[in-house]
Parts: C-alpha cells; sequence; structure tokens
C-alpha cells in the first residue's frame, strides 16, 4: 500500500483508474513506475465471479463479428495484437489449468487464480496498488494529470480510463469512466444493459411465475438474430444464455420469439397423434417438461382426439412461435456488461489514446464495443488493457 506522503512526491508514469480485467492487463505489460487505483478492497472483482467462479476468458474462434460496436472495424487492430493463445500462454507460464468446451469457450479451473496471476504480474512490473480507494476526478494541469482521489491527490503523465460499464455496480462499477471520457471532449453511445434477463408483461409473469426454476433447450430470436441455447424460467421473465444472447441485439417494444421445440415441427408431432386417446401435454411427452407442457399451452391442455383443427394450430404456434413484446430488461443490477459506452471514433485503435485529448487512454468495457456471451468481454478487456500497454512502453 502507498502513503499518502508518498503520493504526493511521485509523479507517476502512467495512472491506470480500475483495477479489472482490462486495468490488470494492462499494468502488467509494461514495465514502468504506475499506479493503479481501484475503488474495492480487492481488485479483479468482476473476474473473480465472472463464468460462476470459472471464469470463461476468451473463446478460441475470436473474430470482429463476435462485437456490436457503432465502429465495427474499431476492434480488428486490438484483437489482432492479442489472441487468446496468447493468454493461454500466461496461464501455461503460471501453471494454472483451463479447459475449452463447446463453441470455443474457454475456462479456468478457478477465476481467483486468473486473479492473483494478474495482480502478481502487475506488481512485477512495478505498478504500486491504490486500492479501497474511489477516483473522484481527473483534471490536466500544467502538462500532468492530476487525479483527485479518496486517499488525495495523484500525478500522472498519463491516466488510463478501465472503470468498466455499470452492470453489477455492487462489485464497483460505475459511471465515473463516461463522466471523465465526456469531460475531456469524448462522446457516449447511448449505454444499455445487455447479455441479461428479460422480463415479462405482467399477465405473463402472472401466467409462467410458477415455472421460476424450470430451464430447457429453446431458441430464442430477437430481428434476425436467433440463438438456441439453455432457457430459464425466472420470477420476473426469462433469462439463461438463449436469453442472454438474444438480449444484446433487443430493443425497447421489439418482439421476442421463442420456440420451445426447436427441434420439431408441433403441429405435424400433434397431429401424428390425433388419434390416440392423449391430452396435449401427454403427446409431448419426452419433448418438453409436464409443467412446462401444461403452463406454455394453458386453456388450451384437453383431449388431443377431440380437439379442433384451430386449437392444434394455436397450440402449436405457442409451442414453435411463442411471441411476447419484454416489458424490459432486469437492469444493471444483474446485466452481465453494459452495451454502448464511450465513442470509439475518437480513440486510436492502436493505442487506445483519445485523439483529441493526448495522454488519455480509454479500455475495456467503457468503449463502444459489446462482446457476445462466450468469453468474447474479458478477451476485449485483455486485448484492449494489452494494446494500450504496448503504446505506454513506447513512452517510456
Ligand atoms: C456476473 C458476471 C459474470 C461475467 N462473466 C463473464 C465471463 O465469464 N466471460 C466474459 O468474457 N465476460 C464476463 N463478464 C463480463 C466481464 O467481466 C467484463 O466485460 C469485464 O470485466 C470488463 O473489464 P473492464 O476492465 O473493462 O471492467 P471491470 O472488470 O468491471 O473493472 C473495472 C474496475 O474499475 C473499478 N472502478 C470503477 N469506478 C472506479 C472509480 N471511480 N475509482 C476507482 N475504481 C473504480 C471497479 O471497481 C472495477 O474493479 C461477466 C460480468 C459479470 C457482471
Amino acid at each position: 500500500m502507498i502513503t499518502r506522503n508518498e503520493l504526493k512526491n511521485i509523479i507517476f508514469h502512467t495512472a491506470i483508474i480500475g483495477g479489472g480485467a482490462g486495468g490488470l492487463m494492462c499494468a502488467g505489460s509494461f514495465s514502468a513506475p504506475k499506479i493503479l487505483i481501484e475503488r474495492n478492497a480487492q481488485p479483479g472483482a468482476k473476474v473473480s465471479v465472472s463464468g460462476g467462479g470459472k471464469c470463461n476468458f476468451s473463446n478460441r474462434f475470436v473474430s470482429a463479428a463476435d462485437y456490436l460496436s457503432q465502429n465495427k472495424h474499431f476492434c480488428k487492430n486490438a484483437l489482432a495484437a492479442f489472441q487468446p493463445q496468447d493468454f493461454l500462454r500466461l496461464l501455461d507460464e503460471n501453471k494454472i489449468p483451463w479447459e475449452e468446451r463447446p463453441q470455443g469457450r474457454l475456462f479456468a479451473c478457478s477465476a481467483a487464480e486468473i486473479v492473483r496471476m494478474l495482480v502478481r504480474r502487475a506488481k512485477n512490473t512495478g505498478t504500486r496498488f491504490l486500492t479501497h480507494t474511489l477516483a473522484l476526478e481527473v483534471r490536466f494541469e500544467n502538462g500532468l494529470f492530476i487525479i483527485d482521489t479518496s486517499a488525495g491527490p495523484v500525478r500522472a503523465q498519463r491516466v488510463v480510463l478501465a472503470c468498466g460499464g455499470l452492470s453489477f455496480p455492487g462489485l464497483g462499477a460505475g459511471s465515473f469512466g463516461f463522466k471523465t471520457a465526456q469531460k475531456f471532449g469524448l462522446t457516449i453511445v447511448q449505454q444499455r444493459p445487455a447479455l441479461v434477463g428479460l422480463s415479462f408483461p405482467k399477465a405473463l409473469r402472472e401466467q409462467f411465475c410458477k415455472l421460476a426454476g424450470n430451464s430447457l433447450q429453446a431458441a430464442v430470436s430477437c430481428g434476425q438474430h436467433m440463438f438456441e441455447d439453455s432457457l430459464l424460467f425466472t420470477h420476473e421473465g426469462i433469462s439463461g444464455p438463449a436469453v442472454l444472447s438474444a438480449s444484446l441485439y433487443w430493443t425497447p417494444e421489439q418482439p421476442v420469439t421463442i420456440n420451445f421445440l426447436p427441434q420439431d415441427d408441433a403441429l405435424s408431432l400433434l397431429h401424428s397423434q390425433k388419434n390416440t386417446a392423449k391430452t396435449f401435454s401427454a403427446a409431448l411427452h419426452g419433448k418438453l417438461p409436464p409443467k412446462i407442457a401444461k403452463t406454455l399451452l394453458g386453456p388450451l391442455e384437453g383431449d388431443l382426439s377431440n380437439a379442433p383443427r384451430q386449437h392444434l394450430q394455436a397450440a402449436a404456434n405457442r409451442l414453435n412461435r411463442f411471441s411476447f413484446v419484454p416489458q424490459g430488461t432486469v437492469g444493471y443490477t444483474r446485466a452481465e456488461v453494459t452495451a454502448g459506452g464511450v465513442d470509439t471514433r475518437a480513440i486510436n485503435p492502436s493505442t487506445f489514446e483519445a485523439k483529441q485529448a493526448p495522454g488519455l487512454y480509454i479500455i475495456g468495457e467503457l468503449l463502444d464495443v459489446t462482446g457476445r456471451l462466450g468469453g468474447f468481454n474479458l478477451h476485449w478487456a485483455w486485448c484492449s488493457g494489452f494494446s494500450a500497454a504496448k503504446a505506454l512502453e513506447k513512452q517510456f
């Protein structure tokens, strides 16, 4: 820990604000006298809980197509400069086990081990840690950046904003990075919670609340985008990987369509059993859990053999094309990421320095670059932090 007295006497080469994924990667990727300011008592809070504690740290198949941004080519240089195998090499050098899961998703056995490795690397390259310290304001005066913090002012020649997005305020997120970027003349692409659960309108919430905690495979579509994966019913609406993925493309008032039987044509399935003594839900045995089938069918549930054709069609529509307009998302408190952010058109894509504010660098989730579900957001934090570090290294 660094004392107030020491702070008064040092001008750092670089001050990094935010000790999350991007800030830690940046700090550990170049040697210079630098300080990392983090509001939490321990750095890397989000990394520690990521991937359910196992940290889906990257994706073998990462490419620019995995990111949403108003400036879709911006991420390419950084993705080329730091690739999944570069992170794997770091893990191997530090004897941290990892595994590859379907669709190239790379996981560690323990997210905490990754945080420890990143902190060690940062310390070994001359980073002083100022934790439990809130950055309050950044000023540029007489050729120096002055960061007012809850521990007193910090002086540095360059500043890296690595404060992350707005999601999960309980883990340290806040608006400081966005406000500081705006103060230095950068614009913000409207932020919104993403990779987040969607809430049902009131009537559907009442109808489906008894399914909370149940999950199944489903295909969730939003506009042109369709994701087949697990769907989880919650007390508010729906969540799970298929829904989180679709939420990245959802805009208010837009309908979302769920196919609860993505492998089957529901109408043919019901028709083929019309001459049996089964109920609708019994005809779906082995295809859908009975509780989910009955709730989905609602008043249509009944004897299949006596049902008129339009009942079969209505049931098939509910099963293959269940469409509704979500009331909203469940918000920043539970969103995995913040979409939108600092407009990247004003950022150099190789160095991450703000074009109009020399010496100010912006990395990670603060930027208007949002990855799909599957390790892409942490990879963005690593590669943007690494690229900024390489640019800063040249100035030492
Ligand atoms: C529950 C959860 C699980 C996730 N799982 C995954 C996953 O498995 N794979 C994946 O790719 N992505 C995952 N993500 C997303 C990923 O964690 C983030 O995109 C990534 O951490 C962003 O890195 P960052 O460095 O930009 O911000 P962060 O890692 O959020 O770091 C920002 C840091 O800045 C600090 N800070 C903010 N304001 C101030 C201030 N004023 N003063 C001082 N410090 C400040 C914060 O405390 C924080 O430590 C997950 C997110 C959540 C919430």
